[in-house]
């Protein structure tokens, strides 16, 4: 459950950082939300130094619904959502990550 957890901290960081080198501030990107497996964790901002902490948002199960329209989401990182050109690129993504 560990390892889970930091696996899931990783992959938002990651996420975070590659928004912030494409130009969003971490004003933009706080109070997303992430879901991994049953985890629903959220971007909060600390008004103090202007960082991003991720928090755990307590709740037993996470249902996500896909829309119909968003099932063709072929060229977008399956790992962290990044959008590529390329369904191969998007692949490669995350791949060779730890
Ligand atoms: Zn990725």
């Amino acid at each position: 459950m560990t390892t889970k957890k930091l696996e899931s901290e990783q992959l938002i960081e990651r996420w975070v950082v590659r928004r912030i080198v494409s130009g969003e501030s971490t004003a933009t990107l706080a109070n997303t939300a992430f879901v991994y497996g049953n985890d629903l964790m959220r971007l909060v901002l600390d008004r103090t130094d202007g960082s991003l902490q991720i928090t755990r948002e307590p709740v037993e199960e996470v249902v996500v619904f896909r829309k119909p329209e968003e099932r063709d989401e072929e060229n977008v990182c399956r790992c962290c959502g990044m959008e590529h050109s390329t369904f191969k690129s998007a692949l490669e993504c995350c791949a060779y990550l730890d």
